[in-house]
């Protein structure tokens, strides 16, 4: 339990994406912090798969089915917890894919699907969970980016990557603008990460990957908001 954690109530994280990879180890480091954990994914047989690992281990986690890219997806699974009366606490945006494709030779699809998940997913989720945190009077949202988005370095990832991380960034600070300082809004580059994703020759192990997002879902009230982080540093946007 954190130290804002009021008496008598668990926090909640739900985490997107989460049926591998860095969004798994993070609903790991979560549950092992004493936190609910939601572990959305967009197969719910996958997403069951995973959550009955944990719960082998002996953390509290519920699967949901959650394609971000779907906004009655979204809105049905926001839903469903609050019929549940599950009250999310913490946000964890991870879903994403990574399209590789230089500019010249990306098609417009493939951009639209880029910005589906790794942008408009954690739009979404905000406006669905985002609400509720400001009227209790604690929240944090963590949005996992990347510094491939970062616009000051030219945004180095390929191009409908980039292009949609670096909008995650600018989603970030938006959020973290519209609401009061007890809800905390920050964005992670987790580094390069040995997962599907990063493939097999990345130097970081999920769990290492993993690190800041938890940190950050777990920063004391006194925390920053509106921030860029990597290995719990501060990085320029
Ligand atoms: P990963 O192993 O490929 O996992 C990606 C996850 O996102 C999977 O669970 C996938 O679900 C899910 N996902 C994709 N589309 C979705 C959708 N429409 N709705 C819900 N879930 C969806 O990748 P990872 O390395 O763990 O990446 C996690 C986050 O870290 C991503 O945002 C990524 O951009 C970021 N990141 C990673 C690295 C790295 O080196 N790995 C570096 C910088 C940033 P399925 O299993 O159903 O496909």
């Amino acid at each position: 339990m954190n130290a804002s954690t009021p008496p008598g109530r668990t926090r909640t994280a739900l985490v997107t994406g989460a049926n591998r990879g860095i969004g798994l180890e993070t609903c790991r480091l979560l549950a092992e912090a004493g936190l609910d954990v939601v572990l959305a994914a967009r197969d719910p047989d996958r997403g069951r798969a995973a959550a009955a690992d944990l719960a082998r281990a002996g953390h509290r986690v519920r699967a949901e089915q959650l394609d971000v890219a779907d906004p009655a997806s979204v809105r049905a699974c926001a839903d469903r917890l609050a019929a549940d009366g599950v009250a999310v606490d913490v946000l964890v945006n991870n879903a994403g894919v990574y399209p590789t494709m230089p500019f010249f030779s990306v098609d417009e699809s493939t951009l639209d699907e880029s910005l589906q998940i790794n942008l408009l997913g954690a739009f979404r989720t905000c406006q669905a969970f985002v609400p509720d945190m400001v009227r209790r009077g604690y929240g944090r949202v963590v949005n996992v980016s990347s510094g491939g988005g970062a616009l000051t370095d030219n945004i180095p990832s390929p191009a409908a990557y980039g292009i949609a991380k670096a909008a995650l960034n600018a989603l970030t600070l938006v959020v973290s603008a519209a609401v009061p300082p007890s809800v905390k809004v920050n964005a992670v580059c987790p580094g390069w990460v040995s997962t599907d994703m990063g493939g097999p020759g990345a130097p970081l192990t999920p769990e290492q990957g993993a690190d800041t997002v938890a940190w950050l879902a777990l920063l004391p009230d006194t925390g920053p908001t509106g921030t860029f982080f990597r290995n719990r540093r501060p990085i320029p946007w």
